[in-house]
């Protein structure tokens, strides 16, 4: 049925050849994977959730002028891309302790950061993605200074509006992961936001209540992954809130 070209297949998502040179169709699975693909489950409806929720965010970021390689959603599961050449980086930013900063630093889960913090782990699978230093990424030539420059500042630019947008709907963004890309337009270069932004990247606590909706109930075997991915989506106003959503699965509204 499929006779589109598959340029690469990841844990969670495909890339296939776009309609038009230099584009991309990026479709979301179902796919859950955590701990390096070591434990690894296929949740119902989260590639679609995560199609919405990153459409709706990449969408935003357009609009406030911070460049990414998203064009438009395409369907259900996949999202029209700008190709770009990915650097080898997952760009982390962080406001509260959790997850692998707790662990290496001896931090209690959930404790605010004096400032937030960018880290950059170096993507290798075979290598567990470790945790590199700004010498590491420019002696090694993944991205030059310049482009370290603008990686960090788009990750601010980021972290200020998805904060904002988070909190505005009762949620608390604890932390992050993007991956940024090197778009070329004729002689031009710029580094753009690409990959996905969605509760599969972020963490996610609810203000009042620290319930968790993100990936972390996956990887915590609490279970009700979906229904947390569509509690943000539903106050995103991305999903409209039906009786029957929970029996009838996420109702897409626009
Ligand atoms: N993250 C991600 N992909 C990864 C590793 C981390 O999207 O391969 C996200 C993760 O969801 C969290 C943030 O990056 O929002 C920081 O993750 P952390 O370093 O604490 O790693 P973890 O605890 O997930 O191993």
């Amino acid at each position: 049925m499929n006779r589109r070209r598959r340029i690469y297949e990841g844990k969670a998502k495909i890339l296939y050849e776009g309609p038009e040179p230099g584009t991309l169709v990026q479709h979301f699975k179902d796919d859950a994977t955590a701990g390096n693909g070591a434990k690894h489950e296929i949740i119902d409806g989260k590639g679609v959730l995560n199609n919405r929720i990153s459409e709706f965010i990449f969408d935003k970021l357009n609009g406030l002028n911070i460049p990414t390689h998203f064009m438009r959603r395409l369907n259900m599961r996949e999202q029209l891309i700008r190709e770009v050449e990915i650097i080898p980086l997952e760009v982390v930013v962080r406001n509260v302790a959790a997850g692998s900063l707790c662990k290496r630093l001896g931090l209690e889960s959930g404790t605010p950061l004096p400032r937030s913090i960018i880290e950059f782990y170096y993507k290798d699978d075979k290598l567990n993605d470790p945790l590199v230093a700004e010498e590491h990424i420019t002696a090694f030539g993944w991205a030059s200074p310049q482009e370290l420059d603008d990686i960090m500042s788009l990750a601010i630019r980021v972290n200020d509006f998805l904060s904002g947008l988070f909190m505005g709907v009762g949620i608390q963004l604890i932390d992050f992961k993007i991956e940024c890309g090197r778009l070329f337009e004729g002689d031009m270069m710029r580094i753009v936001v690409a990959d996905e932004i969605s509760p599969d990247s972020c963490r996610l606590w609810d203000i009042k209540t620290r319930n968790k909706l993100d990936k972390d109930r996956f990887r915590e075997d609490m279970g009700g992954l979906v229904d947390a991915y569509r509690e943000v989506a539903q106050r995103l106003g991305i999903l409209v809130e039906s009786e029957n959503a929970l029996a009838t699965g996420p109702r897409l509204v626009k």
